[in-house]
């Protein structure tokens, strides 16, 4: 990987230290080109000309995504964030709940996932069970493969948190919703782009992720993936013009594959985006990617655990490009604005958006640096030797 090259095609590396992958990547300059290209044909010709124009990129996006979680192209379907895409998948999933069933999910789930499941325990009495952790902080494989019964009607799990650097252990979880046949609902909005995510090789039923964070695809984009199988038996909750056909007279036909969860109206210029990003990220390879990524987020990690007066509370058996810290007597605001004073981008955590977590751990708030593969090692060191100097 180049990484010089790559960071000539970054217009946002000469300006920042952007440690804040993990809330939007930055766009490449080939992106950008492409979106603000996109925006000036929609100007010059008309929005629905410039679509018809540049029909056959804006077709292969649906491929180019499937390539990335190794799906078929019929398989995704496009929308305006990861959250949107999430709720097509549940909220489809919940027309079939009944009181009594449950909803099995994990303690670093992500809050508005958490929102809707507490709203259908409230709309439809389904019971929320969380799972709980294993000594090492991940989802305890043996504690969620003892709570699988007939009552179990969706297991609904972040791979990766917003909240801290943990790898939930997925694939282990696949194998256990498979051999009960529940749905798995698998929100990869942080992994994808960040490092390899597989469907076959997790086993999934449904994955969501977004274009902005790592990879680095433009704000307002995200997708779903559904398994084949899936499909069939799950309808979707909302119908319009572009999930089905309205056959002349009182029926309709739901449109082929992902398809059906889409809406007619995008902005293509995101969409195009999205495209340029995810192309860029499968050129380059994932593999590679994921390397460097987590190369990154262990060296800064194992540095600031060696700094006194800084702790670092990332969990689990496997670990990624996000790293969380406090710094002992020095409030977690105060610390991302020494960051944000020499020019570093993080971000803070949220205690109420991460309430299991924060019930067994009370850390948070915690600043939250992560880099991705542009980032250099002198940029990490600026970020340390920052909160080095926080406790001097
Ligand atoms: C950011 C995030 C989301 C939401 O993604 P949007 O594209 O903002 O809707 C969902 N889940 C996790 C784990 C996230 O970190």
């Amino acid at each position: 990987m180049d990484i010089e090259a790559l960071r000539q095609a970054t217009p946002g590396v000469g300006r920042r230290t952007h440690l804040n992958n993990a809330g939007a990547g930055l766009l490449s300059t080939w992106t950008l080109r492409t979106m603000t290209a996109h925006l000036e044909l929609e100007a010059e010709i008309g929005g629905y000309e410039a679509a018809d124009q540049e029909r056959d990129r804006i077709e292969r996006v649906h491929a180019d995504v499937a390539e990335l979680v190794g799906g078929r192209p019929a398989e995704i379907a496009l929308f305006d964030n990861s959250t949107r895409a999430w709720q097509a998948a549940f909220y489809s999933l919940a027309l079939s709940f009944r009181p009594g069933d449950r909803i099995l999910t994990g303690r670093a789930e992500y809050g508005s996932n958490v929102l809707a499941y507490l709203q259908l325990a409230r709309r439809a009495g389904v019971e929320v069970v969380v799972v709980p952790n294993d000594a090492s902080g991940q989802l305890d494989v043996a504690a969620l493969a003892a709570l699988m019964d007939e009552r179990v009607r969706l297991v609904g799990l972040s791979h990766v948190p917003t909240g801290g650097g943990l790898v939930n252990p997925v694939a282990e979880v696949g194998r256990i919703t498979r051999a009960a046949g529940v749905p798995f609902l698998l929100d990869a909005t942080q992994s994808v782009g960040q490092f390899p995510v597989d469907v076959a090789e997790i086993g999934c039923d449904l994955l969501t992720g977004t274009g902005r964070k790592f990879l680095r695809g433009p704000r307002g984009t995200g997708f779903l993936w559904v398994r084949p199988e899936t499909m069939e038996r799950l309808e979707p909750f909302v119908v319009e013009i572009a999930s089905a056909t309205w056959d002349g007279g009182r029926g309709f036909t739901w449109h082929e594959g992902a398809a059906r969860f889409e809406t007619w109206e995008k902005n293509y210029a995101a969409v195009l985006g999205l495209g340029s990003a995810v192309r860029q990220a499968l050129d380059l390879g994932l593999d590679a990617i994921g390397e460097r990524a987590l190369a990154l987020g262990a060296t800064l990690r194992d540095r600031l655990a060696e700094l006194p007066g800084v702790s670092v509370h990332d969990q689990g058996e496997r670990r990624c490009a996000i790293v969380t810290a406090r710094v002992d007597g020095v409030p977690t605001a105060e610390v991302a604005a020494a960051l944000a004073a020499r020019g570093v981008n993080v971000t803070t955590t949220h205690p109420e958006q991460t309430q299991f977590d924060t019930e067994d751990r009370g850390v948070h708030p915690l600043v939250r640096l992560s880099p991705h593969y542009y980032n250099t090692e002198a940029e990490l060191d600026l970020a340390v030797e920052t909160i080095a100097a926080l406790r001097r």
